[in-house]
């Protein structure tokens, strides 16, 4: 960032990508613009039209230097990436990866709310004050390369994937999912599986402990199948929930069901020292079924955009886009069809700007 004249600047660097990425961010931006307007924060975009679009124009999702310009700004704000007849692993791999360990993106951070207007699953009496954050690890645990198939064909045929936990990795996510225990304030449940596994998950159990001596924080270790059980049971029970990469995947996907929409749910991807840009996006991908009717709930990528502000250090803007987040999500109008609301993109967004705190 840069400062002067009164006036705080960031530099944000805006990747819609591909579908309803194209039309919720810019909804993002405008909340962005609305929020900021009037204080002593700035910021100035790029957009870049990296995505499976330009893959299949140009055969690469970014340019080869893309990495470098990512560098010089403060964050990132994406859309989705994704397209049915581009494989995944292009769009993983071409892209999201890259940018997540190129950037020491070692925290995902997955917020989950209950709003009202938004109808959970769940019986009303089971769903009521949901309010917790998934800590997932982002950069290593089950989702390694290391494996592989043995005598494939045959009857005796083997497969193989080896899970890969580092101290380091392991010491910086505990870290901070201790540090965000402690300025919340309801305690840390910590996802393990150490009575099946019985290397990694007692690894990352004994460094939980070890971590846990240096915070004030009230913390107990779970196992993740009784976990889950236990988020279905009693969700409003949790409050910050750190897992490994695979558990964390598992238990957001979980935890987001709960409380209503995939449209609304928000991810950070976390450098928490700052020494690399963090990136912010919603859970959702492209919605080839909905893209272009501009009916695409714009408020994952609003709430991803709080998250952003937030970082940057500037709670009480943050805390503004969720006042107008839950104005809008208050009302059948200001909601989209899959909150089975009767708005648009654009009137949800509107609402948004209107409801400010
Ligand atoms: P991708 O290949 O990019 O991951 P996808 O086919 O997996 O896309 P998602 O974007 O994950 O699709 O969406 C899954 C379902 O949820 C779709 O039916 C989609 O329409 C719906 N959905 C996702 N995001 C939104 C949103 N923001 N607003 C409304 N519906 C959404
Ligand atoms: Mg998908």
């Amino acid at each position: 960032s840069c400062f002067t004249g009164g006036m705080t600047t960031y530099r944000l660097a805006v990747i819609p990508g591909d579908g309803i990425g194209t039309e919720v961010t810019p909804a993002a931006l405008s909340v962005l613009a609305a929020a900021t307007a009037g204080t002593d924060l700035q910021f100035t975009i790029e957009e870049f039209d990296w995505s499976c679009r330009r893959y299949l124009d140009r055969g690469a999702m970014m340019p080869e230097d893309g990495l470098d310009r990512l560098g010089q700004f403060d964050a990132i704000l994406l859309g989705a990436v994704g397209a049915p007849d581009v494989p995944d692993h292009v769009s993983l791999w071409g892209l999201l990866i890259p940018i997540r360990r190129a950037f020491e993106q070692y925290v995902n951070l997955r917020p989950v709310r209950l709003f009202d207007g938004v109808t959970s699953p769940l019986r009303p009496e089971l769903a009521r004050d949901v309010d917790l954050v998934i800590v997932r690890e982002n950069t290593e645990g089950e989702y390694s390369r290391v494996g592989g198939r043995l005598y494939e064909g045959f009857a005796t045929e083997v497969a193989m994937q080896e899970s890969v936990f580092t101290r380091t990795g392991v010491t910086r996510v505990v870290d901070y999912a201790f540090e965000l225990a402690s300025r919340r304030g309801r305690g840390l449940t910590s996802a393990t599986k150490s009575n099946g596994i019985v290397h990694t998950m007692p690894f990352w159990d004994q460094i939980v402990a070890e971590r846990a001596e240096l915070h004030e924080v009230d913390w107990r270790s779970e196992h993740i199948d009784a976990l889950c059980a236990k988020l279905v049971m009693n969700p409003a029970a949790f409050d910050v929930i750190v897992g490994s990469n695979l558990f964390g995947d598992i238990l957001s996907d979980l935890t987001a069901a709960v409380v209503g929409s995939i449209g609304i749910a928000p991810s950070a991807n976390l450098n928490p020292e700052g020494t690399f840009p963090s990136m912010f996006e919603p859970v959702h991908g492209s919605a080839p079924d909905i893209a272009g009717r501009a009916i695409a709930n714009p408020i994952g990528a609003i709430w991803s955009t709080a998250m952003m502000v937030d970082h940057l250090g500037h709670p009480e803007v943050a805390e503004r886009i969720m006042t107008g987040v839950a104005t809008s999500l208050a009302t059948p109008a200001t909601r989209t069809p899959d909150l089975s609301g009767t708005g648009d993109t654009r009137g949800v967004t509107e609402a948004v700007v209107a409801g400010l705190g």
